[in-house]
């Protein structure tokens, strides 16, 4: 019996992602990249995580939908080039925010590292794990928001010192683990570390940039409303 492909992003059967939830997926980054900060302090986006943007990343976090890695890593790649960052010049290595062990047997799979391996691909850098989750900490969801402003720990695999790091998350909502991952990262001796996820709350980030310093690139107004990205899904 074959399985049916159904979109990730509304359960439409046929393919893995279908052409109106494709559609909705660029539209946005149509628009030139937004500000930009110092390097290590922002984080590039790809999509909104509203509307059905937000449906296909979730189809993809929850539902198994583990062959939209390439799709997604290939939107957030097109941001990274128009933001300027040249791989093997400003990034040599890519890495990635893993979630905690449990949420990866779980899953069966860590959803960050999928993404990663093929922004490398696609940048023609290597992907290597410079990330572990320390100690049994929970994963970020399901905590409360405070909590989460802190931020998980990581342990870091050797052979950081001197590397100009690229490290991915699937969605940044409060920025607080890849702030964590990339502190991190420099503590160990990483020269650059530039911050990029899939997908990223419009209003999350922006309300909290002053406290962390971030600005967030992204194809919508960084300016807490989330105004101009909300979809009708
Ligand atoms: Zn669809």
């Amino acid at each position: 019996m074959l399985l049916q492909s159904r979109c990730a992003g509304c359960d439409r059967p046929g393919v893995p992602l279908c052409r109106t939830c494709r559609f909705a997926l660029v539209q946005p980054s149509r628009r030139p990249p937004g500000a930009t900060g110092p390097a290590d302090h922002r984080v590039i986006s790809a999509v909104p995580f509203t509307g059905r943007a937000r449906d296909v990343v979730l189809g993809f976090k929850y539902r198994n939908r583990r062959q939209l890695a390439g799709h997604l890593a290939g939107l957030l790649v097109n941001r990274l080039l128009a933001a300027g960052i040249r791989p093997g010049v400003d990034v040599d290595v890519v890495t990635w925010a893993p979630t905690s062990p449990h949420r990866r047997r779980q899953r069966g799979f860590d959803q960050a590292q999928l993404v990663a391996e093929q922004v490398a691909r696609q940048l023609g850098l290597r992907s290597r794990r410079l990330l572990e989750r320390d100690g049994a900490q929970p994963a970020q969801t399901g905590r409360g928001r405070v909590d989460r402003l802190q931020g998980p720990t990581f342990r870091i695999r050797p052979d950081v010192a001197g590397r100009r790091v690229l490290v991915i998350d699937d969605v940044v909502t409060t920025g607080a683990t890849l702030r964590s991952a990339a502190e991190c990262l420099r503590g160990a001796g990483a020269i650059d570390v530039v911050s990029a996820a899939v997908a990223s709350t419009p209003g999350g980030l922006a309300s909290r940039r002053q406290r962390w310093g971030e600005v967030v690139t992204g194809p919508w107004p960084v300016d807490g409303t989330g105004a101009g990205v909300r979809q009708s899904a």
